[in-house]
């Protein structure tokens, strides 16, 4: 790997990114695994592990591809409702979180649960809890229908609108214009979240902000990377799946921060070659539930269409780690 662009971590002078003759990567850093995913999928590995197959997971255990192949093929079965588990049996409720409800139904039906659900996401559970009990209107920026979206609203679901992007909130009404708090999915584009919210706040001048930032600090910081490197590149691909929240809004954010093209690839062999035609800079990044695996792949493909000086563009350090869910921990290695 050629020069180290650095973005403005403490300690490290920034610098200028040197064009360098002919074709390069940029590669973003932060990308891929963050704790909750790594802890997520750490979880059914070892409920594998300690308890043989089959261990039922109620939804994607993280949204993506290989990483639900993977495991599929260790003995994981994915479902998507509580019902479709035996009585009795072992399910992993998946890191995006569940409703109280789906608690219920698993203990009606004599289910072992083991939950997943990622901490950053039961802390805005117990933010909406929280505000439900003090009677707040809670407005929930989120994409209508997304798991997590759909655990947080049920939370509190006589509380919680859902608000599903800027425009959204022409159609928003409350009890108390005076009573009311936005909280978010973890996942959004700080940007259009940000937009959302100054909408919000046109409508509900007294609108209470959450009280830390919803927007994890995983994909706040794979989107500061790619607005770092975007505005060099002519192609930005992003290795992620189309069900991935975080890794969507990668591509978008790509595309506003200035990238002249922007692309979402499950595998390296999802990149058209035609996408390079003319191309000198490509950025690579990938979503927070992608094994880097996928990333060398798409580094190695590139690599063969004249693409092998990579260059890093790292704007901040991650050491961040979960403690595994209680019923799992004395397997972690
Ligand atoms: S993207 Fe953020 S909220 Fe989602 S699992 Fe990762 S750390 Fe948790």
């Amino acid at each position: 790997m050629s020069a180290t662009v650095n973005m403005g971590i403490p300690g490290a002078a920034s610098t200028v990114v040197d064009r360098v003759a002919g074709k390069r990567v940029l590669l973003a850093e932060p990308r891929g695994y963050c704790a909750g995913v790594d802890r997520a999928v750490e979880t059914v590995e070892r409920a594998l592990e300690k308890h043989g197959a089959p261990v039922y997971v109620r939804h994607e255990i993280v949204h993506n591809r290989y990483v639900v192949e993977t495991l599929a093929k260790a003995g994981a079965v994915f479902v998507e409702k509580t019902d479709e588990v035996p009585e009795g049996a072992l399910v992993v409720f998946s890191a995006h979180g569940v409703a109280p409800t789906v608690h219920v139904e698993a203990a009606e039906r004599n289910l072992r649960t083991i939950d997943a659900t990622c901490p950053l996401v039961t802390k805005v559970h117990n933010e909406a809890k929280r505000f439900a009990r003090d009677d707040y209107d809670i407005l929930l920026v989120g994409h209508e229908g997304h798991e997590e979206v759909v655990g947080t609203a049920g939370e509190a679901p006589d509380h919680v609108q859902v608000v599903d992007n800027p425009d959204a909130v022409d159609k928003v009404t409350v009890r108390d214009p005076n009573k009311v708090i936005w909280l978010s999915q973890t996942t959004l584009s700080v940007d259009e979240t940000m937009e959302t919210v100054r909408r919000l706040r046109e409508k509900f001048p007294t609108l209470q902000d959450p009280p830390s930032d919803d927007i994890c600090y995983a994909t706040q910081n794979r989107q500061v990377a790619v607005k770092a490197m975007a505005p060099e590149c002519d192609l930005v691909i992003v290795v992620g799946s189309t069900n991935s929240s975080n890794s969507v809004r990668l591509v978008e954010v790509a595309l506003g921060a200035g990238a002249a093209a922007s692309h979402l690839v499950d595998y390296a062999e999802d990149i058209d070659p035609t996408w390079l035609d003319g191309v000198t800079t490509v950025g690579v990044t990938s979503g927070a539930s992608v094994p880097e695996v996928l990333v060398r792949g798409v580094l190695d493909r590139l690599a063969e269409y004249g693409f092998g000086t990579v260059q890093p563009v790292t704007t901040a350090n991650e050491t961040l780690v979960f403690a595994l869910p209680r019923e799992i921990r004395a397997a972690r290695h």
